[in-house]
């Protein structure tokens, strides 16, 4: 069955009282035991829920994986994930990613003596180099946030095996209808749920995807053991999110494409990182393993002045901290979502503070075109008339 039409369909499983269309939300913690040692297969729901079941298999079958994990949120989904791995282990991380997973790596993990490196994962010079003899795992972002740097799966996620390492990949930016890194070698999948895969910037998702037995049965040990579990109506409206999911990244993917052509031209932007365009050095890796492109991508303005009084001037842009809804957000991510991350590597990588992070979202593409350019003309005659 073709994506489109298992995406639609999620949870339209033939239920034999009522035949809802829609499956139901089972907002129940405990089930009743027919007898001594018997079980209906639900027990208590931290372990395994009905409405959260459909939705874990949804996934696992969408991601080509073999179990799916549902989380309430995608930090808890990679917490989950480190816990796979153990005192004194090491892991290799993409250079450039989402801020909190290095805080969650740096402050936490590393307590527990789980250390890292961070290299940019398709350099294999650096991989080789960051290699150690207990390194057990690499962490790809691809693209990353905010930098959309291209990893090649295929080689990376080779290369992981040939060390015996476990790959994971951080799929929240491209989804499963774009990009399957289970198919390209990975074996776990993870996605911060409360983007693309929700959809509408209201509800707080994460999810876990592993392929194998032995990959599969720890996670599902994890899961239930750390407890950090999606609740029954929240995993209805993500199921309910992705039945669109096709249908909206598509428009994601035009609109954003129309804005960074326009802003590749535009006096005062400097850079704009998206693999769509054919000026940016991953577009070959990124056509190779994906069918599309995310609607999201940074630039960087000319001038670090222009930053507040462009996020001070847009209107039918939100200036909020996050991506992948409907609607439209702007994300100054050296302030906001990668502050956490140490200055020298912001740098090193460059998220500094002239680049500003586009959500871009399913409005009509001229009325988003006109609301930046409008905030771009407004702040430059600030800076002109020496505002602010
Ligand atoms: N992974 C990526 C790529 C993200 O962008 C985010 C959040 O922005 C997360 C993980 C964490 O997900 P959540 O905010 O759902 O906890």
């Amino acid at each position: 069955m073709k994506m489109e039409s298992r995406l639609a369909q999620i949870g339209s499983i033939e239920e034999p009282v009522t035949g809802a269309v829609s499956f139901p939300v089972y907002q129940a913690t405990a089930f009743r035991h027919p007898k001594l040692g018997q079980s209906t297969g639900f027990d208590y729901a931290r372990t395994k829920s009905p409405t959260r079941k459909v939705l874990e298999e949804a996934i696992a079958v969408l991601e080509s994986g073999d179990a799916g994990f549902a989380c309430s949120s995608g930090m808890a989904a990679l917490q989950t994930i480190f816990a796979y791995f153990s005192q004194g282990d090491h892991l290799i991380v993409s250079l450039d990613l989402y801020g909190g997973t290095y805080r969650l790596l740096e402050k936490i993990m590393a307590r527990f003596g789980v250390t890292s490196t961070y290299v940019d994962t398709n350099d294999f010079d650096a991989l080789e180099g960051a290699f150690q003899s207990n390194t057990k795992g690499i962490l790809i972002e691809t693209p990353t946030n905010p930098l959309m740097m291209i990893t090649d799966l295929e080689q990376v996620c080779a290369w992981a095996k040939q060390k015996g390492i476990v790959s994971i990949v951080d799929n929240t930016l491209l989804t499963p209808f774009l990009q399957r890194p289970i198919e390209l070698g990975a074996d776990i999948v993870i996605h911060s749920a409360t983007k693309y895969l929700g959809g509408h910037n209201d509800v707080l998702a994460g999810l876990i995807v592993t392929k194998g037995k032995e990959l599969s049965e720890q996670m599902a040990f994890l899961h239930n053991s750390i407890g950090a579990v999606l609740g029954p109506q929240d995993s209805w409206l993500l199921m309910r999110g992705m039945k669109t999911l096709a249908l909206r990244m598509e428009r994601h993917e035009a609109n954003a494409t129309a804005i960074a052509r326009y802003l590749l031209t535009h006096p005062l932007i400097d850079e704009v990182y998206y693999p769509a365009l054919e000026s940016h050095p991953g577009y070959a890796v990124q056509n190779k393993q994906s069918s599309g492109n995310t609607g999201i991508f940074s630039f960087k303005v000319k001038d670090a002045r222009l930053v507040e009084p462009v996020l001070r001037h847009i209107r039918l842009i939100a200036f909020a901290e996050s991506l992948g809804g409907v609607e439209s957000l702007m994300t100054y991510p050296a302030v906001q979502t990668h502050a956490d991350i140490p200055l020298e590597i912001r740098q090193k990588v460059g998220v500094d503070d002239r680049l500003l992070r586009f959500s871009v979202g399913i409005e009509h593409v001229d009325d988003l075109i006109a609301d930046l350019g409008h905030a771009l003309e407004q702040a430059q005659a600030e800076l002109e008339g020496g505002g602010n």
